[in-house]
């Protein structure tokens, strides 16, 4: 429920005693139950929006493990209401891939970019560029204003990265989340080791997870990519793999380049 106030003392404030207050957005639990198919009984006890027990998580898991990825895809529209199912970009490397799929499999489907208001300009042209490529319909969305404006005066970033992407990220799209029953990324097992630990399906922060791409290895991708002619995002010829917003990242192998120097790995968002 919405309502409830958060005091958020920043560490850089503590001399000043500013406090920023507000509203804190917290998880609205949607406890309405959806049916996936005749061998999936709602729960009744879950805390997930999809309603779905550990046990349904499981059943899906086993029913996608041997499906190829546009099986998955196709599968997950049968399983599972357009409407309640949500898709993120970061529009980052190599989106392309998962995008191209969608495209293809769900053309449908709404694509959710999470505008930080700090990523490069680069970015903002490759996502344009596949959304005309790909006939894509993209949503932004960002944080308040007034928040944003917090961590671009304080530098938020360099302080307390955490601080700064629950700011402009993970915050906008919890704001989002709880209308939808499952939550669609593009992570691979490949890329970290938290993602390493990934099934198919997960709940995660009380919603279901759905990543299709998991055990696609790097090679696998980019012999997609090639198949398909994809464009990669105009960073990668100058050396980034990864990318983010531009304070957060430089030019580096796989995701080495991302929080450089700190021990970061993650925006939170998957986490
Ligand atoms: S990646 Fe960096 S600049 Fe972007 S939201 Fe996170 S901390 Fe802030």
């Amino acid at each position: 429920m919405l309502g409830k106030i958060a005091v958020i003392l920043h560490p850089k404030q503590d001399k000043t005693r500013r406090i920023i207050t507000y509203q804190s957005l917290y998880w609205r639990k949607n406890m309405h139950a959806q049916k996936l198919d005749t061998s999936i009984t709602p729960a009744t006890n879950s805390t997930n929006t999809a309603g779905l027990t550990s046990k349904d998580i499981q059943v899906l898991n086993a029913k996608y493990h041997d499906l190829s990825i546009e099986q998955r895809i196709q599968q997950l529209y049968h399983d599972f209401e357009l409407e309640k199912i949500m898709l993120t970009s970061s529009f980052a490397t190599t989106s392309a891939f998962l995008l191209h799929l969608f495209s293809r499999c769900a053309p449908q489907q709404v694509v959710s970019f999470i505008d930080t208001g700090f990523h490069f300009p680069e970015t903002l042209v490759y996502k344009e560029k596949l959304t005309q490529l790909f006939h894509l319909n993209v949503i932004d969305i960002r944080a308040e204003t007034w928040k944003h404006e917090h961590t671009l005066k304080d530098q938020t970033w360099k302080t307390d990265p955490d601080f700064c992407c629950s700011i402009n990220k993970v915050e906008p799209l919890y704001a989002i989340k709880n209308d939808h029953h499952v939550w669609v990324s593009g992570l691979m097992s490949w890329q970290s080791d938290h993602r390493a630990t990934l099934d198919i399906f997960e709940e995660r922060n009380d919603i279901i997870k759905f990543y299709p791409l998991i055990n696609v290895t790097k090679e696998q991708r980019d012999a997609y990519i090639l198949k398909h002619n994809l464009p990669f995002h105009p960073l990668v010829k100058q050396g980034y793999q990864s990318i983010g917003c531009t304070h957060c990242t430089i030019p580096g192998e796989d995701r080495s380049g991302r929080w450089n120097n700190k021990p970061k790995t993650e925006c939170g968002l998957h986490l």
